[in-house]
Protein backbone atom coordinates (compact mmCIF):
# COMPACT_ATOMS: atom_id res chain seq x y z
CA UNK A 1 0.00 0.00 0.00
CA UNK A 2 1.16 3.11 -0.39
CA UNK A 3 1.44 3.81 3.28
CA UNK A 4 4.69 2.20 3.95
CA UNK A 5 6.15 4.65 0.93
CA UNK A 6 4.81 8.04 2.62
CA UNK A 7 6.10 6.71 6.09
CA UNK A 8 9.40 7.43 5.62
CA UNK A 9 8.82 11.05 4.67
CA UNK A 10 6.00 12.09 6.53
CA UNK A 11 7.42 13.22 10.31
CA UNK A 12 6.11 10.37 12.78
CA UNK A 13 3.32 12.59 14.82
CA UNK A 14 2.45 11.59 18.72
CA UNK A 15 0.84 13.83 21.01
CA UNK A 16 -0.10 13.71 25.09
CA UNK A 17 -3.88 12.47 25.08
CA UNK A 18 -4.59 16.05 27.83
CA UNK A 19 -3.54 18.46 24.66
CA UNK A 20 -5.92 16.22 22.44
CA UNK A 21 -8.51 16.94 24.77
CA UNK A 22 -7.50 20.41 25.40
CA UNK A 23 -7.74 20.91 21.05
CA UNK A 24 -11.27 19.46 21.06
CA UNK A 25 -12.52 21.42 24.09
CA UNK A 26 -11.36 24.78 22.46
CA UNK A 27 -12.98 24.08 19.27
CA UNK A 28 -16.35 23.48 20.79
CA UNK A 29 -16.54 25.82 23.04
CA UNK A 30 -17.10 27.88 19.81
CA UNK A 31 -18.59 25.89 17.38
CA UNK A 32 -19.86 28.47 14.52
CA UNK A 33 -16.30 30.06 14.02
CA UNK A 34 -12.53 28.69 13.94
CA UNK A 35 -10.40 28.76 16.56
CA UNK A 36 -7.04 28.13 16.10
CA UNK A 37 -3.49 28.01 18.88
CA UNK A 38 0.29 26.83 18.36
CA UNK A 39 1.48 22.87 19.34
CA UNK A 40 4.23 22.80 22.04
CA UNK A 41 6.68 19.99 21.95
CA UNK A 42 10.27 18.19 20.70
CA UNK A 43 11.50 17.01 17.63
CA UNK A 44 13.15 14.26 17.36
CA UNK A 45 14.72 13.19 14.72
CA UNK A 46 12.42 11.78 12.11
CA UNK A 47 8.93 13.51 13.83
CA UNK A 48 7.43 15.52 16.64
CA UNK A 49 6.00 14.81 19.86
CA UNK A 50 3.46 17.07 21.05
CA UNK A 51 2.94 18.03 24.97
CA UNK A 52 0.95 21.41 25.07
CA UNK A 53 -0.72 23.90 23.15
CA UNK A 54 -1.30 27.60 23.69
CA UNK A 55 -4.75 28.99 22.74
CA UNK A 56 -4.65 31.80 20.46
CA UNK A 57 -6.92 33.60 22.21
CA UNK A 58 -6.11 36.67 20.17
CA UNK A 59 -6.65 35.61 16.99
CA UNK A 60 -8.55 37.75 14.49
CA UNK A 61 -11.63 34.86 13.46
CA UNK A 62 -12.68 36.55 10.41
CA UNK A 63 -15.84 34.37 9.48
CA UNK A 64 -14.47 31.24 8.48
CA UNK A 65 -11.00 31.09 8.95
CA UNK A 66 -8.15 31.66 11.30
CA UNK A 67 -5.20 34.76 11.18
CA UNK A 68 -2.12 34.93 12.86
CA UNK A 69 -1.85 38.16 13.59
CA UNK A 70 1.07 39.75 15.25
CA UNK A 71 -0.88 40.46 18.50
CA UNK A 72 -1.38 36.68 18.30
CA UNK A 73 2.18 35.86 17.92
CA UNK A 74 2.91 38.64 21.10
CA UNK A 75 -0.03 36.87 23.28
CA UNK A 76 1.53 33.00 22.11
CA UNK A 77 5.03 33.98 22.52
CA UNK A 78 4.60 35.57 26.14
CA UNK A 79 3.31 32.43 27.68
CA UNK A 80 5.66 29.86 25.94
CA UNK A 81 8.78 31.93 27.14
CA UNK A 82 6.99 31.86 30.38
CA UNK A 83 5.47 28.14 30.41
CA UNK A 84 7.52 26.34 28.05
CA UNK A 85 10.82 28.15 28.50
CA UNK A 86 12.70 24.73 26.47
CA UNK A 87 10.05 23.63 24.33
CA UNK A 88 9.59 24.34 20.54
CA UNK A 89 6.71 25.64 18.36
CA UNK A 90 6.27 22.45 16.55
CA UNK A 91 3.08 23.36 14.61
CA UNK A 92 -0.44 24.28 15.06
CA UNK A 93 -3.75 23.79 15.33
CA UNK A 94 -7.29 25.37 14.19
CA UNK A 95 -10.86 23.86 13.82
CA UNK A 96 -13.31 23.62 10.80
CA UNK A 97 -16.00 23.44 12.55
CA UNK A 98 -19.01 21.44 10.33
CA UNK A 99 -17.07 21.22 6.99
CA UNK A 100 -14.46 18.59 7.30
CA UNK A 101 -10.79 17.62 7.87
CA UNK A 102 -8.31 19.36 4.82
CA UNK A 103 -6.06 21.78 4.42
CA UNK A 104 -7.56 24.81 2.50
CA UNK A 105 -5.95 27.12 0.44
CA UNK A 106 -5.85 30.06 3.11
CA UNK A 107 -4.58 27.15 5.71
CA UNK A 108 -1.55 26.20 3.06
CA UNK A 109 -0.70 29.65 2.69
CA UNK A 110 -0.77 30.11 6.89
CA UNK A 111 1.68 26.94 6.86
CA UNK A 112 4.18 27.80 4.72
CA UNK A 113 4.17 30.91 5.84
CA UNK A 114 4.85 30.35 9.37
CA UNK A 115 5.12 26.41 9.87
CA UNK A 116 7.68 25.86 6.64
CA UNK A 117 10.34 23.79 9.44
CA UNK A 118 10.38 20.22 7.91
CA UNK A 119 8.42 18.33 11.10
CA UNK A 120 6.12 21.04 11.68
CA UNK A 121 2.43 20.23 11.30
CA UNK A 122 -1.13 21.03 10.63
CA UNK A 123 -3.63 19.98 13.21
CA UNK A 124 -7.49 20.10 12.21
CA UNK A 125 -10.00 19.53 14.52
CA UNK A 126 -14.11 19.28 13.23
CA UNK A 127 -16.08 19.66 16.44
CA UNK A 128 -19.45 18.86 14.33
CA UNK A 129 -18.21 15.35 13.44
CA UNK A 130 -15.74 14.42 15.73
CA UNK A 131 -13.26 14.00 13.70
CA UNK A 132 -9.42 15.36 13.13
CA UNK A 133 -5.91 14.88 11.22
CA UNK A 134 -2.70 15.98 11.12
CA UNK A 135 -0.80 17.32 8.30
CA UNK A 136 2.70 17.43 7.66
CA UNK A 137 5.44 18.04 5.25
CA UNK A 138 6.03 15.16 2.66
CA UNK A 139 8.68 16.44 0.44
CA UNK A 140 7.49 19.33 -0.63
CA UNK A 141 3.84 19.09 -0.77
CA UNK A 142 1.19 18.56 2.74
CA UNK A 143 -0.14 15.55 3.28
CA UNK A 144 -2.46 13.86 6.21
CA UNK A 145 0.03 11.96 8.44
CA UNK A 146 -1.19 8.16 8.29
CA UNK A 147 -0.37 7.39 12.15
CA UNK A 148 -0.63 10.14 15.10
CA UNK A 149 -0.07 8.44 18.37
CA UNK A 150 -1.79 8.85 21.12
CA UNK A 151 0.21 9.04 24.75
CA UNK A 152 -2.54 8.57 27.65
CA UNK A 153 0.14 8.64 30.11
CA UNK A 154 3.71 10.32 31.00
CA UNK A 155 5.40 6.67 29.81
CA UNK A 156 6.21 8.16 26.58
CA UNK A 157 8.24 11.20 27.49
CA UNK A 158 11.78 9.16 28.33
CA UNK A 159 12.19 9.07 24.53
CA UNK A 160 12.33 12.61 23.97
CA UNK A 161 13.94 13.49 26.96
CA UNK A 162 17.03 11.01 25.75
CA UNK A 163 16.65 12.83 22.49
CA UNK A 164 16.96 9.41 20.61
CA UNK A 165 14.99 8.40 18.03
CA UNK A 166 11.59 6.35 19.82
CA UNK A 167 11.76 2.55 18.93
CA UNK A 168 8.74 1.80 17.10
CA UNK A 169 7.73 -0.89 18.90
CA UNK A 170 8.92 0.57 22.35
CA UNK A 171 5.91 2.27 23.71
CA UNK A 172 3.10 0.57 21.69
CA UNK A 173 1.04 -0.11 24.74
CA UNK A 174 0.26 3.48 25.87
CA UNK A 175 -0.41 4.37 22.44
CA UNK A 176 -3.75 4.11 20.20
CA UNK A 177 -3.85 4.61 16.22
CA UNK A 178 -6.36 7.26 15.42
CA UNK A 179 -5.66 7.81 11.56
CA UNK A 180 -4.73 5.64 8.77
CA UNK A 181 -6.13 7.61 5.76
CA UNK A 182 -2.88 9.00 4.26
CA UNK A 183 -4.02 11.63 1.62
CA UNK A 184 -5.35 15.50 2.22
CA UNK A 185 -8.36 14.65 -0.08
CA UNK A 186 -11.67 16.91 -0.65
CA UNK A 187 -14.23 16.16 2.28
CA UNK A 188 -16.20 13.37 1.83
CA UNK A 189 -20.10 15.24 1.07
CA UNK A 190 -17.78 16.54 -1.46
CA UNK A 191 -17.33 13.20 -3.17
CA UNK A 192 -20.90 12.28 -2.21
CA UNK A 193 -22.18 14.98 -4.05
CA UNK A 194 -20.71 14.12 -6.97
CA UNK A 195 -21.59 10.46 -6.79
CA UNK A 196 -25.14 11.11 -6.32
CA UNK A 197 -24.68 14.10 -9.39
CA UNK A 198 -23.27 11.55 -11.67
CA UNK A 199 -25.77 8.77 -11.18
CA UNK A 200 -28.67 10.89 -11.53
CA UNK A 201 -27.07 12.29 -14.50
CA UNK A 202 -27.01 8.80 -16.43
CA UNK A 203 -30.97 8.19 -14.90
CA UNK A 204 -31.61 11.56 -16.96
CA UNK A 205 -29.74 10.02 -19.96
CA UNK A 206 -31.23 6.41 -19.39
CA UNK A 207 -34.80 8.39 -20.00
CA UNK A 208 -33.76 10.80 -23.30
CA UNK A 209 -32.56 7.60 -24.72
CA UNK A 210 -35.79 5.43 -24.03
CA UNK A 211 -37.83 8.29 -25.29
CA UNK A 212 -36.01 8.44 -28.66
CA UNK A 213 -35.29 4.99 -29.20
CA UNK A 214 -38.13 2.92 -27.86
CA UNK A 215 -41.70 3.02 -30.38
CA UNK A 216 -44.04 5.10 -28.37
CA UNK A 217 -47.93 3.69 -29.60
CA UNK A 218 -49.83 5.32 -32.57
CA UNK A 219 -53.44 4.94 -32.12
CA UNK A 220 -55.71 3.92 -34.92
CA UNK A 221 -59.39 3.39 -35.13
CA UNK A 222 -60.88 0.53 -37.93
CA UNK A 223 -64.11 1.97 -39.79
CA UNK A 224 -65.82 -1.00 -39.55
CA UNK A 225 -68.03 -0.36 -42.86
CA UNK A 226 -64.82 -0.30 -45.13
CA UNK A 227 -62.09 -1.45 -42.75
CA UNK A 228 -60.29 1.94 -43.88
CA UNK A 229 -58.11 3.35 -41.30
CA UNK A 230 -59.59 6.05 -38.94
CA UNK A 231 -56.69 8.16 -37.49
CA UNK A 232 -57.43 8.98 -34.15
CA UNK A 233 -57.65 12.64 -32.94
CA UNK A 234 -54.62 14.28 -31.05
CA UNK A 235 -55.08 13.85 -27.15
CA UNK A 236 -56.78 9.73 -27.95
CA UNK A 237 -55.38 7.75 -25.36
CA UNK A 238 -55.85 4.27 -24.18
CA UNK A 239 -56.27 3.80 -20.30
CA UNK A 240 -54.30 0.81 -18.42
CA UNK A 241 -57.97 -0.62 -17.53
CA UNK A 242 -58.55 -1.08 -21.63
CA UNK A 243 -61.16 2.08 -22.04
CA UNK A 244 -60.23 4.91 -24.29
CA UNK A 245 -61.10 8.61 -24.24
CA UNK A 246 -61.23 10.32 -27.40
CA UNK A 247 -61.40 14.30 -26.77
CA UNK A 248 -64.69 15.58 -27.65
CA UNK A 249 -66.29 12.09 -27.10
CA UNK A 250 -67.75 10.02 -24.41
CA UNK A 251 -65.31 7.17 -23.49
CA UNK A 252 -65.02 4.12 -25.26
CA UNK A 253 -65.56 0.89 -23.07
CA UNK A 254 -63.74 -1.59 -23.64
CA UNK A 255 -65.90 -4.74 -24.57
CA UNK A 256 -66.36 -7.08 -21.60
CA UNK A 257 -66.49 -10.49 -21.78
CA UNK A 258 -67.62 -13.31 -19.12
CA UNK A 259 -65.35 -16.84 -19.32
CA UNK A 260 -67.85 -19.05 -17.91
CA UNK A 261 -70.63 -17.27 -20.35
CA UNK A 262 -72.21 -19.88 -22.97
CA UNK A 263 -71.04 -19.10 -26.17
CA UNK A 264 -73.90 -17.80 -28.21
CA UNK A 265 -73.02 -19.38 -31.73
CA UNK A 266 -74.25 -23.28 -31.52
CA UNK A 267 -71.99 -25.76 -32.13
CA UNK A 268 -68.93 -23.28 -31.49
CA UNK A 269 -67.63 -25.36 -28.69
CA UNK A 270 -67.43 -29.46 -29.16
CA UNK A 271 -70.37 -31.27 -27.54
CA UNK A 272 -69.59 -33.94 -25.76
CA UNK A 273 -69.16 -37.20 -27.14
CA UNK A 274 -71.37 -39.74 -26.58
CA UNK A 275 -71.03 -42.63 -24.26
CA UNK A 276 -70.19 -45.41 -25.97
CA UNK A 277 -72.61 -48.84 -25.00
CA UNK A 278 -70.51 -51.06 -22.41
CA UNK A 279 -69.70 -54.32 -24.37
CA UNK A 280 -72.15 -56.99 -23.72
CA UNK A 281 -70.69 -59.78 -21.17
CA UNK A 282 -73.45 -62.09 -20.75
CA UNK A 283 -72.81 -64.54 -23.15
CA UNK A 284 -69.37 -65.05 -21.77
CA UNK A 285 -70.73 -65.24 -18.30
CA UNK A 286 -73.01 -67.88 -18.88
CA UNK A 287 -70.24 -70.13 -20.25
CA UNK A 288 -68.04 -70.05 -17.25
CA UNK A 289 -70.95 -70.19 -14.56
CA UNK A 290 -71.42 -72.81 -12.75
CA UNK A 291 -73.72 -75.34 -14.69
CA UNK A 292 -77.01 -76.35 -13.32
ZN1 LIG B 1 -8.77 25.58 7.83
Amino acid sequence: MAKRKTDQRQPRVSIEGEVLRQIRQHARSNSKTEVCGVLIGAENGSGVSISARIPGLNAAQAGTYVTFTQDTWEHIYKIKDKEYPDERIVGWYHSHPGFGVFLSDHDTFIHKNFFSSALQVAWVYDPHNDEEGCFGWAGERLARVSEIRVKDDKGGEEAGETGKPEPVGGIDENEEIVETETEAGPPVWLKWTLTVTSHLLLLALGFVAAWIFFPRPIIVFVNPYNGTAIEAPAGTRIHSDGSVSVPGLPDLQPPSFDRNAKPSVPGSTPQPAPQAPAPKSDGGKDQNAPRK
